[in-house]
């Protein structure tokens, strides 16, 4: 049975008020809120058990790195990848990819080609561009369709023996819609093409199974499915991580080092140079915990009920323009009012008590297609209400009054 107000009581922050009013969040896409239980675990190594891990013989610094790595191990277990090594801990999706562009330079020449979506986050752009400066390989782009969805026969007509690597999103940050990379997956393996898929979006509202989806790298950011800033996490294919170069150079990745010759250590921790956010990978571990305790099932299905409430309430609205209008969707939705800047509204409802995105949300090649600066975007978590919806549309009719 899910039970919102039960579990808004678990996130304090949902008690504030924002210029005098009750806040409404609904600005989820960027960040989520934080239950209670995960700052507990940050407070909790900082006071008990705080100490460098992997180094020490000393109780306390056991005692971090077995929390560390069990930390890994529920990443592993929730992403369902086969073996813990190929879980490697990063400052987020950006640092992830990245990391995987880097190590693609010694493996891509000049001509070949790699495949981007027009639906992605600036994050999952120019990685890539800055590859193809580097290497001389071609980038080329899946167009999109009016609905916000991906063009799937022109990404057939794009692939070809020249395909090196896919890189797209598993949903949308601007529109929310959920793209079908199981499908694009199987297709770029018909060319032997590798895919990256950017879970940053998804990972709040759906539990993927990497092994099922057969991709060989998969990638989100613990602060937007309830954990930490910070972190964040790769899911790479053995074979394919032991293909790449390590990323940074430092203590922890090394096997031994010598002025001559200095040799990598072994998965995961390669890719792991340096003391990493230690107390952020413990919380992120925690914050899954909570997420699988109500259940991804629960959460897409109330996420759901809310998104269909909102988007009739707002398409009574005159002069609504609603963008990404596919019917695989999370819970976002981007929207103008015909006459009206976005930032207006914003900033208009904000004096109300409620947050939402305005802009490009780092995604202008989308706002490009549609020809517009930006969008509003309202993005609903599983604490959220249709009582706040309630209030924001009130809000946005009175922001429409005073705007027009
Ligand atoms: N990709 C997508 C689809 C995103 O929504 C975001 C965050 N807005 C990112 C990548 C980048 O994530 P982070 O800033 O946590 O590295």
């Amino acid at each position: 049975m899910f039970d919102v107000e039960k579990i808004r009581k678990d996130f304090p922050i949902l008690n504030r008020k924002v210029n005098g009013k009750p806040l409404v969040y609904f600005d989820n896409a960027a960040t989520s809120q934080k239950p209670q239980v995960m700052m507990d675990s940050i407070v909790d190594y900082y006071s008990n058990f705080n100490a460098n891990i992997h180094r020490g013989v000393h109780t306390l610094s056991q005692e971090a790195t077995n929390a560390y790595e069990e930390a890994r191990i529920k990443i592993q277990n929730h992403f369902n990848a086969a073996k813990s090594h190929e879980i490697i801990l990063t400052s987020g999706t950006t640092h992830s990819i990245n990391m995987v562009a880097s190590g693609f330079s010694s493996l891509l020449k000049h001509e070949d080609e790699v495949i981007v979506s027009a639906l992605e986050h600036h994050s999952n752009i120019v990685p890539w561009q800055m590859l193809c400066e580097r290497t001389g390989a071609v980038l080329k782009v899946i167009p999109m369709t009016l609905k916000g969805e991906l063009d799937i026969d022109a990404y057939g007509d794009l692939l070809s023996e020249k395909t090196k690597l896919v890189f797209v999103n598993h949903v949308s940050n601007a529109l929310g819609t959920v793209n079908p990379i199981k499908k694009i997956i199987d297709m770029a393996h018909d060319y032997a093409a590798a895919v990256l898929i950017d879970g940053a979006q998804a990972t709040p509202h759906i539990k993927p199974d990497v092994q099922e989806l057969d991709c060989e790298f998969y990638t989100c950011s613990a602060h937007k499915l309830c954990g930490p800033t910070g972190v964040g996490m790769i899911y790479g294919k053995e074979s394919w991580l032991n293909k790449l170069p390590p990323y940074q150079g430092g203590g922890e990745m090394i096997s031994e080092v010598t002025f001559e010759k200095t040799t990598y250590a072994e998965l995961p921790h390669k890719f792991e140079a340096g003391t990493p956010n230690i107390a952020g990978v413990i919380a992120f571990g925690v914050a899954l915990d909570y997420m699988n305790s109500i259940g991804f099932n629960q959460i897409a299905a109330y996420e759901n009920e809310l998104l269909h409430y909102a988007t009739n309430k707002l398409l009574e609205i005159d002069k609504m323009v609603l963008y990404g209008t596919s019917k695989e969707k999370t819970a976002v939705i981007s929207f103008n009012i015909e006459g009206i800047h976005p930032y207006d509204i914003g900033s208009i409802i904000d004096k109300l008590g409620i947050a939402v995105r305005t802009g490009h949300h780092c995604a202008q090649p989308i706002m490009d297609y549609y020809k517009i600066p930006g969008t509003v975007r309202a993005s609903f978590s599983f604490y959220n209400t249709k009582e706040e919806i309630d209030i924001f549309i009130e809000a946005l009719i009175r922001a429409k009054t005073m705007l027009s």
